[in-house]
């Protein structure tokens, strides 16, 4: 459990932290695949080998998380097909519940994602949550990934913190690793990022199983 009373500054991740990354998956793995296949009339082999080697080019760059960028790469409308499944943006249990019990609390509550600014918007239409935090900061802005060296330390630039009473839930390891090394001292992983597949096996960062732990928060 992170010790509340030393902490000020509370950052959660959105994708497979605060939301089920279930959405995530089945676009980019099933959807976007079997699209681009209809498309571009390749048969869905070709197609999931073709982004398969598309995604691995770019992984863990800014260019891996930017709509802007698949657009052009898969010539598809990919901000008009995530708002095709947009009922598929789950909120994972008992998030709401720690939200609104931090509203009343003084600390500052930070959303920092790496997803693309229109993702990050139509995440927030569809959920609702975006009232909770008091700002929200999508990577892109930075024009660096949060698992990238420099982050943390240039987000201090556009909102000031101290890493010495951070906390950061986020269900990336390799973010979590950078934020490690940038020296965010309170650091919490998640167990179950996509609700359909198989639990993270680590023992680098405790994980949290069900934002319902956390409460009560005193
Ligand atoms: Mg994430």
């Amino acid at each position: 459990m992170p010790p509340w009373s030393a902490i000020d500054t509370i950052m959660f991740d959105m994708d497979g932290t605060l939301l089920d990354l279930h959405f995530d998956n089945y676009f980019w793995q099933i959807l976007v695949p079997k699209i681009y296949s209809d498309t571009h009339q390749v048969s869905l082999n070709e197609a999931e080998d073709f982004i398969v080697k598309k995604y691995e080019e770019v992984h863990g760059t800014l260019d891996w998380y930017c709509l802007d960028y698949w657009q052009e790469e898969l010539a598809l409308d990919i901000t008009a097909l995530k708002n095709s499944i947009k009922h598929k943006i789950q909120i994972r249990p008992n998030v709401e519940q720690v939200l609104q019990a931090l509203q009343s609390s003084d600390k500052n509550i930070l959303l920092i994602t790496n997803a693309h600014p229109s993702s990050l918007e139509l995440k927030m239409k569809h959920t609702g949550i975006s009232n909770y935090f008091h700002r929200m900061i999508s990577s892109h802005t930075l024009r660096l990934a949060k698992e990238n060296h420099g982050f943390w330390e240039a987000l201090k630039d556009m909102e000031h913190y101290n890493p010495e009473t951070t906390v950061l839930f986020d269900d990336s390891l390799p973010v979590l690793r950078q934020a490690a090394r940038e020296k965010i001292k309170y650091l919490f992983g998640i167990s179950k990022p996509d609700s359909k597949k198989p639990v993270v096996q680590t023992n680098e960062f405790p994980l949290i199983e069900d934002f319902g732990q956390l409460l009560p928060l005193a």
